[in-house]
């Protein structure tokens, strides 16, 4: 049986200029979406990648959509009514930075998708000085200026493979913020909060029982987590709640 566990990646002051975002797995963003009273902005990439349609379609049940740039012809023909798409994100972001907008009078969360990541960082910098609004950042490339960003590795874990020596155990003793991975009874536990990342459980791993995922496919593998998260959890916005959002947000 083969497992998949995302690791919040962890960067160092150092690595980044500015303040950091949280960084959280998908999971993890899923519960946030689920507290808040999102709203989904989505930009101009969606016309270039058609994975990212797929899944502003899918998270469109959870939280209203504002489309901008462009991004609400897929949308549109897709099935999702965007709450507005004739604004700029540049003047979405004017109309919360001076408050009392209708469409995002109660928002409290803004989440990304689909932004030219140099654009969105600047967007993300204005509206941490100048918004209490809290931002998620759920494109590929992390986003310090935001409140929390997606932005984790993925650990597959083959059960079949592993014979239970403890290496990756033993390893671990000296990596981890604690003890992140264990073997007991012959099974894998991994606790992503006291992990690094730091990969050195795979390396010593003479089975191949685990494996660090990364490159271009990770991105849609969170996306998908996401999803399945919120369907787990959520309620779902039915067309008449998405109809009576329009109003109450
Ligand atoms: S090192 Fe590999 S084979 Fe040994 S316990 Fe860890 S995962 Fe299993
Ligand atoms: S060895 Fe490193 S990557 Fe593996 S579980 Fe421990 S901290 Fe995480």
């Amino acid at each position: 049986m083969r497992r998949r566990i995302f690791i919040p990646r962890s960067y160092k002051p150092s690595e980044l200029q500015c303040e950091r975002a949280l960084c959280v797995t998908p999971d993890e963003a899923a519960g946030i979406i689920s507290s808040s009273k999102a709203v989904l902005i989505t930009g101009g990439l969606l016309l270039e990648r058609e994975e990212l349609v797929k899944y502003a379609v899918k998270l469109s049940k959870f939280m209203p959509v504002i489309a901008t740039g462009a991004s609400s012809k897929p949308l549109l023909e897709n099935g999702v009514m965007p709450l507005t798409k004739v604004f700029t994100l540049h003047h979405i972001i004017q109309f919360v930075e001076d408050g009392g907008w209708k469409p995002l009078r109660r928002c409290d969360l803004l989440v990304f998708l689909g932004v030219q990541p140099y654009y969105l960082s600047r967007v993300l910098s204005s509206l941490r000085h100048f918004s209490k609004i809290k931002t998620l950042n759920i494109d590929e490339l992390y986003q310090p200026n935001a409140d929390y960003s997606l932005s984790a590795i993925s650990m597959l874990i083959n059960e079949k493979l592993c014979s239970g020596c403890g290496d990756c155990v033993a390893v671990c003793r000296t990596m981890s913020k604690g003890l992140a991975i264990n073997v007991v009874g012959g099974k894998i536990y991994v606790k992503p909060e006291l992990c690094v990342g730091c990969g050195m459980c795979a390396e010593f791993c003479s089975r191949g029982a685990i494996v660090f995922e990364k490159g271009d496919g990770l991105h849609s593998l969170m996306l998908e987590e996401l999803v399945r998260c919120l369907e787990a959890s959520a309620v779902y916005l039915s067309p008449e709640n998405f109809k009576n959002s329009q109003t109450s947000l």
